[in-house]
């Protein structure tokens, strides 16, 4: 079963599982049979070897008016949410949970619904008179056995209770531990997370690699150094949910930074999480009855190691660490009663014994004793009788058909004396046995038939009762996962040289030497990942406008810009210098067609839905990142949708959001003088004579050429087609009517001097943007030197 039911319910099949369920031995007949479980995606045990860092959630979703409500419920670690929202926010929720199955209603028309051309969940359609809210309230109460929800927070869901009430009655129905491991219910409050759109997900790399949908070249691979499953779990939910809340976020990121301050600590307590079982996963198999003597042993050890690492995070000089030390429950009783009751390694199975501690039952110690004693009597037999007969060869063995018996080889059966009974004949040697050994041989058998019925039977009694105690563990194990993630947090902002982000309510981001967290640690060896600032606020730098050649560093600064983001408000240390970060209530990634190719979904229409979504939703909190916007048209249409765009965005007081536009469209660099709050910024190179350099540095100031040509040569493109395209270059941008086209191009002649020019005008401008009465001496030298050195002097 273990082999093929996962390939099974992987093709999106309905197992349904059937068990004997009377004791073949007392059963009359035919041994009563019935389907115990039916399994699905799921409810499936997922492959403890593949799936150990991901959750696998089962989904309710009804819709009532407007309410989009839902539900999820990971079976295997006892999570369970619910909630509710909007039509319009139904997707983003459910890409969040990203459920393998997916409950509806009858009439629910779930394949016109975003989420599942999305997500493509196996579904269960169940009658619309299941979903109901007052039947499903009243299943969820007895089930926690509290007179209302409000201790979960989850009251005002009526349509989110609605579905969490159909999961808990089709677990009941499907599973046969149904739903016993589950001790609680979280609500999903959406508002308490950046809305971050599964565009934005996918455009940031967050996961999935854009280019080889691997983990390589992702956030996750950067950051999950957890040590547990759980830990992973957790890393993966809260990279998918990051904050709005200033102090939560806070708060999180002072358990990191005690981390950060204790070195000791945190190998420690890495080291002794590595010695822990998933907990929460193994309450899941307890409730399914899978959970092995092993499993439990293995519970009982990571149990023992929560008083240790309570101690540790007590001792520590953080407070935030202690808070979390507090947070835990007693469970040493929990502990006691495991190792009190069964062995210290016991075997994987129940089935072959020796799982019970002698001194549990009383009766158990006795059947072992006289199973022993009968062993031991055979045993002996060997010798005794080999002395009475004088056969030198005489064995003692034992087969589950015949059981015990005496072997004599052929050349010695003269010597068998008469009360041996013949059982079998074998090519060189008879098997016998006598009535006293068929007598001890039953006393044996009965004895040990008897000892694993009883251990079996302490062993279920134990299960039932971790599984009625599974709160408190659940409840430690969360606060392993949490310790796992800050620990690992710690971790890896040290290795990477991040820095603790400062967070504010005002509407701008401030960083200094930031870097991109995956493509410096990517970057070939012998290259620098060269740090770039930003500084963006509402009122004043709303809108950049981001120049410069192909391949110079445009979208990979605007993605770092969305990770550092993403990253702080998880609660985690950045990659920059210093951080400021005005709190994001929506983050918006979006990415010119053709540059989303490997998505396959290239299409311009695509595109337009995408811009569609966040003029309509982002707000002055949101930041806006566009990366090429209005590329997958004809120029003209595309320009000027982009403009119209950046005019929205600055003139529409509800959606003034940060921006940052990457675009080759140079014309927009004159929005600059048009627009009160845009900013041009470019991406510097250094030209030698036919050959450019890239700099990779963000400075003031529109970019003067695209370099296309020049990219073309480093490219490797004939000689004679590089030269071809320059004298095309030249005249288009000559003639007058081709002149926007001609700019879009290429825009200006290749001309040396030209660009000196256009070089010095921007030194001269960049000149006068100095701020002299606002600066120290030593800020002067240093934008001096910065000047010296972007300029190319
Ligand atoms: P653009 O969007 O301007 O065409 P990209 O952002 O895609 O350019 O950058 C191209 C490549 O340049 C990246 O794959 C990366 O290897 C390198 N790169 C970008 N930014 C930096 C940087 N700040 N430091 C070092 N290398 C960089
Ligand atoms: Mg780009």
């Amino acid at each position: 079963m273990d082999a093929y039911l996962p390939k099974l319910v992987d093709s999106g099949l309905r197992v349904a599982i059937c068990e004997q369920v009377e004791d073949p031995k007392l059963a009359k007949g035919l041994v009563k049979r019935e389907v115990v479980e039916v399994v699905t995606p799921g409810t499936a045990i997922s492959d403890p070897h593949v799936d150990q860092k991901s959750n696998n959630f089962l989904g309710a979703v009804v819709e009532i008016g407007e309410t989009v409500g839902f539900s999820f419920l990971d079976h295997s670690t006892g999570e369970f949410y619910a909630g509710e929202s909007s039509e319009n926010d139904a997707l983003e929720i459910m890409l969040k949970f990203s459920p393998r199955e997916v409950i509806v209603p009858e009439n629910l028309k779930y394949e016109e619904k975003r989420w599942y051309q999305k997500i493509r969940p196996f579904i269960t359609e169940m009658d619309e008179w299941s979903f109901e809210f007052n039947t499903s309230k009243d299943a969820l109460l007895s089930h926690f056995g509290t007179a209302s929800l409000k201790g979960f927070g989850c009251e005002d869901f009526t349509v989110g209770v609605t579905a969490a009430g159909v999961i808990s009655r089709y677990v009941e129905h499907s599973i046969s531990g149904g739903m016993s491991h589950i001790t609680r219910l979280t609500p999903i409050r959406n508002d308490e997370f950046m809305g971050l759109d599964d565009f934005t997900i996918r455009n940031l790399e967050l996961f999935n690699s854009l280019s080889t949908q691997g983990t390589h070249g992702t956030l996750i691979n950067i950051l999950d150094k957890t040590i547990t499953p759980g830990g992973g779990r957790l890393l993966r939910r809260r990279l998918k949910n990051p904050l709005t809340h200033r102090a939560t976020i806070e708060r999180r990121l002072a358990r990191v930074t005690g981390f950060m301050d204790a070195q000791e600590l945190r190998s420690e307590v890495r080291r002794r999480l590595s010695g822990c079982s998933d907990m929460e996963r193994l309450v899941g198999q307890l409730n399914r009855g899978r959970a092995t003597p092993r499993d439990l042993a293995g519970l009982r050890s990571s149990l023992d190691l929560i008083p240790i690492l309570q101690q540790l995070l007590a001792a520590s000089k953080s407070s935030a660490l202690r808070d979390l030390a507090r947070q835990f429950k007693d469970t040493s009783d929990i502990a006691t009663r495991i190792g009190e009751t069964i062995m210290d390694s016991p075997p994987l199975s129940i089935s072959v014994g020796g799982v019970v501690r002698a001194g549990v039952d009383r009766e158990l110690d006795e059947l072992r004793s006289i199973a022993k004693g009968g062993k031991d009597w055979v045993a002996s037999l060997e010798r005794t009788e080999k002395k009475r007969t004088g056969i030198p060869t005489l064995k003692v063995g034992y087969n589950k058909v015949f059981g015990y018996y005496l072997e004599v080889t052929k050349v010695h059966l003269d010597k068998v004396p008469d009360t041996y009974i013949r059982k079998q004949t074998l090519v060189n040697a008879e098997r016998f046995v006598t009535p006293e050994l068929k007598e001890y041989e039953e006393k044996i058998l009965n004895a040990e038939e008897k000892v694993l019925e009883i251990e079996t039977h302490i062993f279920q009694k134990l299960r039932l009762y971790v599984l009625e105690e599974a709160a408190r563990i659940q409840r430690n194990a969360e606060i392993l996962n949490r310790m796992d993630l800050y620990a690992t947090l710690a971790e890896v902002a040290m290795v990477n040289r991040y820095t603790k982000p400062t967070l504010v309510d005002e509407p701008q981001i401030r960083l200094k030497d930031s870097r991109h967290p995956v493509v410096e640690a990517i970057l070939p060896a012998g290259e620098k990942f060269v740090p770039n600032d930003l500084y963006t606020d509402v009122d004043h730098d709303q809108i950049h406008i981001i120049t410069g050649p192909n391949m110079a560093g445009k979208s990979t600064y605007l993605r770092q810009v969305g990770l550092i983001v993403v990253m702080a408000q998880l609660g985690s240390y950045v990659p920059a210098r210093e951080a400021t970060i005005g709190i994001v209530d929506r983050l918006f990634t979006r990415v010119g067609a053709s540059d989303n190719l490997a998505g396959g979904e290239s299409t311009f229409l695509v595109e337009m839905i995408e811009a569609a979504n966040i003029l309509n939703n982002a707000t002055s909190g949101s930041l806006v990142l566009f990366d090429e916007i209005g590329r997958g048209t004809a120029t003209f249409d595309g320009l000027s949708l982009a403009w119209a765009i950046t005019e929205f965005l600055h003139n529409t007081a509800e959606s003034r959001a940060r921006t940052i536009f990457a675009t080759h469209y140079h014309e927009l660099t004159q929005l600059e003088e048009i627009l009160d709050r845009v900013r041009n910024f470019n991406v510097s190179v250094k030209e030698f004579g036919d050959r450019i350099v890239f700099l990779r540095k963000i400075v003031p100031g529109p970019c003067d050429k695209s370099y296309g040509i020049h990219v073309a040569q480093m490219a490797g493109v004939p000689r004679s087609v590089i030269l071809r395209a320059t004298e095309i270059l030249s005249h288009l941008s000559k003639d007058e009517s081709l002149e926007l086209e001609g700019t879009l191009q290429g825009d200006e002649a290749w001309n040396q001097l030209e660009m000196f020019g256009k070089q010095e005008s921007k030194l001269r401008k960049a000149l006068s943007e100095l701020d002299i009465d606002g600066m120290t001496p030593l800020e002067a030298l240093r934008k001096l030197g910065e000047l010296k050195s972007d300029y190319g002097l």
